[in-house]
């Protein structure tokens, strides 16, 4: 007998085989890897066109989509999605925080709400599925439920999180946060470029700032968050797996680094008497990506901006500041490697003649997915024949945030390329589909049990 494992090894190698030997699949372009799964239960043309009308609201001239959060194009959008959903029947609702919520009552439904979900909101200049596949796959799971007229024992609870991107305002995950409690102080006070407060756009997507405090659920009222999204990264795609199973998300620690040297004239200073700030910034640069690949794992390390003053050709930099971003799903492992990279830049700067300062600027603990959620998934896919890669989420999303309310979980289809946040953002139609099959059988999986162990 077969091991699920081998099984779907012998899946996968009989559709590469078969795409090997000249016959296309499906969805699949010359030169690209071939689409190793198929549908049954969803309607890929449907989910299809839906994701199509969307592309419209936000829709660039050259191509893309802006969309951001709390904007007449995102609420438009959003206005479009509500619509869909009460033509299935669901009762739909605006929350405190402007929040879409759209329920269907389940047959017991004094049961805590199973509730999935994603945004509709995008980067300027994005794409047409970071948000849009999570929020439409979730569409069409109703959509499938209601065709075939089943009804689940728990109720379910559809979102749509509000400005998740943050890109307007400067801050991601808004709907979600609020929702779990996780508001800054002053957040909703803060004013964009036109003078217009977050608390003014709540109102304006009929939501209500003064009851945001107090819309967070009590303990135990909502059973699971579950999120269909694109990787935004390419390992899926590389590997030709159309289907990734989250672990958690990562942690993210960020540290500012300053050095400090000396400014003197770059024509007069003889090599051997300079302290040269940017010289030392290089070699740590360097060693944050040595320390970080030093070890096995999928942590990764980036220095992502630097600053020189000075900052003219003539003059021998003097002070250098960078950010060292961290990102992992331990802290554990975060914190490690901080300190490996922090004394080894310590060592680098003494032996310059530079001083160096580390601070911690930011920090993001891991959210990771739970467990139980993750079995159900996987039992789901193997349901559908389909391969699939357990994988962290190096990018940030709601279910982040909404790890603190409920237990959580993810599937990942992959991005072409590992591209997003770009107009060039795209995912197979058949590799969709199959996410919003994977996401309607886990959640069909997970209505039947009575509690998550
Ligand atoms: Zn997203």
């Amino acid at each position: 007998m077969l091991t699920r494992r081998e099984f779907n090894w012998r899946v996968a190698a009989g559709l590469a085989g078969a795409a090997a030997a000249g016959l296309r699949l499906p969805g699949q372009e010359p030169g690209e890897p071939p689409v190793l799964c198929a549908p049954q239960l969803v309607n890929p043309e449907r989910l299809r066109v839906a994701l199509d009308e969307l592309a419209g609201f936000g829709r660039l001239p050259g191509g893309g989509t802006s969309r951001l959060g709390f904007s007449p194009d995102d609420l438009a959008a959003r206005q479009w999605l509500a619509g869909l959903l009460r033509r299935e029947g669901l009762d739909v609702t605006i929350d405190a925080a402007a929040n879409l919520r759209a329920r269907r009552a389940g047959e017991r439904d004094d049961l805590p709400a199973l509730a999935f979900g994603s945004h509709l909101d995008t980067v300027p200049n994005g794409g047409n599925f970071d948000g849009c596949v999570g929020s439409l796959g979730a569409l069409e799971v109703i959509r499938t439920l209601n065709e075939k007229d089943l009804r689940t024992r728990r109720p379910l609870e559809l979102i749509i999180f509000t400005n998740e991107e943050g890109v307007h305002y400067g801050k991601g995950l808004f709907g979600s946060r609020a929702l779990a409690g996780l508001l800054d102080p002053g957040e909703l006070e803060a004013v964009d470029e036109q003078g217009v407060a977050v608390a003014e756009w709540v109102r304006r997507y009929g939501g209500d700032p003064d009851r945001i405090a107090e819309m967070t659920p009590p303990a135990g009222s909502l059973f699971a968050y579950l999120e269909l999204h694109i990787e935004q990264g390419g390992v899926l795609w590389q590997r030709g797996i159309p289907l990734g199973i989250v672990e958690g998300i990562v942690g993210i620690n960020r540290y500012r680094v300053a050095l400090e040297g000396f400014a003197n004239h770059a024509g007069t200073t003889p090599m051997n008497q300079r302290r040269d700030a940017l010289v030392t910034a290089s070699k740590i640069i360097l060693a944050v990506r040595e320390i970080v690949t030093a070890q096995p794992g999928r942590q990764v390390g980036t220095v992502g901006a630097i600053s020189v003053q000075p900052g003219a050709p003539n003059v021998i930099p003097g002070r250098v500041e960078f950010p060292v971003e961290l990102r992992d799903l331990s802290m554990d492992k975060i914190e490690a490697l901080a300190r490996q990279i922090r004394d080894r830049g310590a060592q680098l700067a003494t032996a310059d003649g530079v001083t160096l300062t580390w601070e911690l600027a930011s920090s993001h603990e891991p959210a990771l997915t739970h467990p139980q959620i993750r079995f159900q998934i996987q039992q789901a896919a193997a349901e559908m024949r389909a391969v699939t890669l357990t994988m962290p989420s190096g990018a940030g999303h709601d279910a982040q945030a909404m790890a603190q309310l409920c237990p959580v979980g993810m599937i990942f289809v992959p991005s072409k390329d590992g591209i997003s946040h770009s107009p060039a953002e795209y995912s197979r139609p058949e590799e969709i589909a199959c996410g919003a099959e994977l996401l309607y059988r886990t959640i069909l999986r997970l209505d039947t049990l009575e509690k998550l162990a």
